[in-house]
């Protein structure tokens, strides 16, 4: 049979940090440039840290003529300022998310598909003792295209795994129409979870083949698995 390949979106679906990586970027920005608030006005929901960033330093006109050498201040000034953010905005891991991946363990190869840079990922996900759950993935410094970094996931996580990428055997999960829909242009099924800022209608508007309201919902495993 076949191997699962399953994918986690990080933010609103493993975890919720209270906002504390837009209080992070926000921290970057002020601590560089001296610019209060950069984040106001942009979008996170199921977007790329790369996208988001390279919204922020063109909003502000603040590339200079060299936008990779500022994006790379910025980046770097954001992981430093994460781990205090985490702290101080006492987030938690979102309902079922750990007796999931539990019960994944050994049935399936679990990675990621996060619009988080790698680092990012791994700061948040190592606050809350989760990093080490996932063998792979693709991020936000990867591409800033969402459906090119679910491919990427899956070709990373099946490789971890000693399996063929074959998109057929991916589920996406995620909490935006965005994750879905990347997942569907990256051949993959999409389950939506109803733990962020969308409802379970909305994302069944998004064409999710499967929507449940959080992970602790009784049949998320079989759905994953069947
Ligand atoms: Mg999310």
């Amino acid at each position: 049979m076949p191997t699962p390949l399953i994918l986690f979106d990080v933010d609103l679906t493993l975890i919720r940090t209270n906002l504390a990586g837009r209080a992070a970027m926000t921290e970057a920005f002020r601590g560089l440039f001296g610019v209060d608030d950069a984040t106001a006005g942009i979008s996170f929901d199921g977007r790329t840290d790369r996208a988001i960033f390279e919204e922020a330093i063109a909003l502000h006109g603040l590339a200079n003529g060299d936008l990779p050498a500022v994006y790379e201040r910025v980046i770097r000034a954001y992981l430093e300022a994460l781990p205090a953010a985490l702290a101080a905005r006492s987030g938690g891991v979102l309902p079922g998310v750990e007796a999931l991946l539990d019960a994944l363990r050994g049935r399936a190869a679990v990675g990621l598909a996060t619009g988080n840079m790698r680092l990012g990922a791994k700061a948040k996900l190592a606050h809350f003792g989760l990093w080490e759950r996932f063998a792979a993935g693709g991020f936000g410094d990867d591409t800033p295209v969402r459906a090119h970094l679910v491919r990427l996931a899956i070709e990373n996580l099946a490789a971890a795994a000693g399996v063929d990428p074959d998109p057929g055997q991916a589920v996406v999960i995620g909490d935006t129409p965005l994750d879905v829909e990347a997942a569907r242009l990256a051949g993959a099924r999409a389950m939506g979870v109803a733990t962020g800022s969308y409802t379970v209608e909305g994302l069944r508007e998004s064409r999710a083949d499967f929507v449940v309201p959080d992970l602790a919902t009784p049949g998320t495993l079989e759905m994953l698995l069947g």
